[in-house]
């Protein structure tokens, strides 16, 4: 087989690989970047031909995996484009998002490629998609030979697969994003047993291993800790979460927490995308059970909507707890405001509950001491930090270890190092070539075709 990475980047990027297998032309993810802007977030799509796609394989509807769908699939418009049944719903609705937010890029930056497609885009990718059940391989033909696809339950977010190609008895696993753990509203992952020949592995987490003695539970149990102390001491709590996955597992967290008398009762207020996938996770569970999220909870609990009346520095008058987007604070966003209104009292608190790449204002906030000032440069607002700030680690990928530990079980011949940032991958480099010393350990040269 020959495999390709479309990431042109490299790092964590734009995920996209392309995969020549006997007569099968197979690209598995079209992400965006999340850092550029404009065409440059594109993958390398320039190294396919054209309308030569047997199939599109998308393993989750996050965007770095997802986002330039509608591009690659209006230049092959045959290609059966491949997902589980909750993207099938879910995707669509990511997209669109993702058009409304570069049409106000557009606007506010003056970036003229954007959007990078249109809705009429989404309704071509809406014929193309077909939904496939977890466990279940379909078999797909082309000049007398066949391929089987089977998508595997990956944990992470909902509607994430791990994906097993099958050709002539060779079995190739790309893992996609994955967690092991079980989260309150998915059950954890469940990826192909061994043997497998070749496994694309991603690395996210591979520069550092997990804190020494934690665990998501013990991590859970000190995050509700934390909002019941900024709770008692009269202060507001800011969760800034993702829209897809984490604002539902926040929600849930902190509606189970109140249950158990484990948390204060307060306000709880939500905003942005993540409100309304709330929907989407609650028609998904009454259609297949994929998903343990029940919209009733936010009634339970009273959620309301954010009101946009914020300014930089003066106090929120309703003190509870908001868990609102973006996850990583980036400007313009709920998360980013309320910041800005909060940081500088210090009975508040700032919780993040994910990873924050270093060069976004949750990454900059992370990263600087308490009584040191923050800059919010959207807002030309210069904040005292006296909030608390913390970080617990909820994280959607599985830990460095967890994942090395199933590549060596895979023994695969080939493992192929993949979403992840240099340091992280080298990581996995060394530690799989000393555990491995057979295998051919690959990180691969964006662009570059390997025949593996
Ligand atoms: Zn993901
Ligand atoms: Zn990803």
């Amino acid at each position: 087989m020959k495999i390709t990475d479309l990431n042109a980047s490299g790092g964590i990027g734009a995920n996209s690989h392309f995969v020549k297998i006997g007569p099968f032309n197979i690209l598995v993810d079209c992400g965006l970047h999340p850092k550029m802007i404009g065409k440059q977030a594109l993958p390398n799509y320039n190294l396919l031909g054209v309308d030569n796609l047997d199939l599109i394989i998308v393993t989750h509807c996050h965007l770095d995996h997802l986002g330039s769908l509608p591009v690659i699939a209006a230049l092959h418009p045959h290609a059966p484009i491949i997902t589980s049944i909750p993207n099938v719903s879910l995707a669509p609705r990511m997209l669109r998002n993702s058009i409304n937010v570069m049409k106000r890029q557009r606007e506010e930056h003056g970036i003229v490629d954007y959007p990078l497609f249109l809705h009429r885009d989404i309704s071509h990718v809406n014929k193309q998609l077909v939904a496939q059940r977890y466990s279940s391989g379909e078999i797909y033909y082309k000049n007398g030979e066949n391929i089987e696809v089977i998508l595997h339950p990956a944990g992470h977010v909902v509607g994430a697969a791990a994906v097993e190609l099958v050709y002539k008895h060779r079995r190739i696993v790309f893992s996609g994003d994955i967690l092991f753990d079980n989260q309150l509203t998915l059950a954890g992952a469940k990826l192909p047993k061994p043997p497998i020949d070749t496994l694309i592995l991603e690395t996210t987490r591979g520069a550092h291993s997990r804190a020494e003695g934690t665990s998501r539970s013990t991590e859970v149990d000190r995050f509700v800790l934390k909002m019941n102390e900024i709770l008692a001491r009269g202060g507001s709590c800011l969760i800034p979460v993702f829209a897809l996955g984490r604002m539902q597992e926040v929600l849930k967290i902190v509606y189970n927490a109140r249950s158990a008398g484990k948390l204060a009762r307060c306000p709880i207020v939500a905003a942005g995308l993540g409100m309304d996938l709330c929907n989407y996770f609650d028609k998904i569970r009454k259609k297949s059970n994929l998903i343990d999220f029940d919209i009733r909870i936010l009634d339970h609990m009273g959620v309301k909507n954010l009101e946009f009346n914020l300014r930089p520095g003066r106090d929120l008058s309703n003190k509870g707890i908001y868990i609102v987007s973006s996850g990583m604070m980036v400007q313009h966003t709920p998360s980013y405001k309320l910041a800005a209104a909060m940081l500088a009292h210090k009975h508040n608190g700032v919780c993040f509950v994910g990873y924050c790449d270093p060069d976004t204002p949750g990454g900059e906030l992370l990263g600087t001491k308490n009584m040191d000032y923050f800059y919010f440069h959207a807002l030309d607002y210069r904040a005292k930090i006296q909030a608390s700030v913390d970080q617990f680690d909820l994280s959607g990928h599985a830990d460095r270890d967890e994942l090395a530990n199933y590549a060596i079980k895979s023994s695969a011949r080939v493992i192929v190092l993949n979403h992840g940032e240099e340091l992280a991958r080298q990581w996995f480099q060394e530690y799989l070539e000393q555990e491995l010393p057979k295998a051919n350990i690959l990180n691969l040269v964006p662009g570059k075709e390997y025949n593996i």
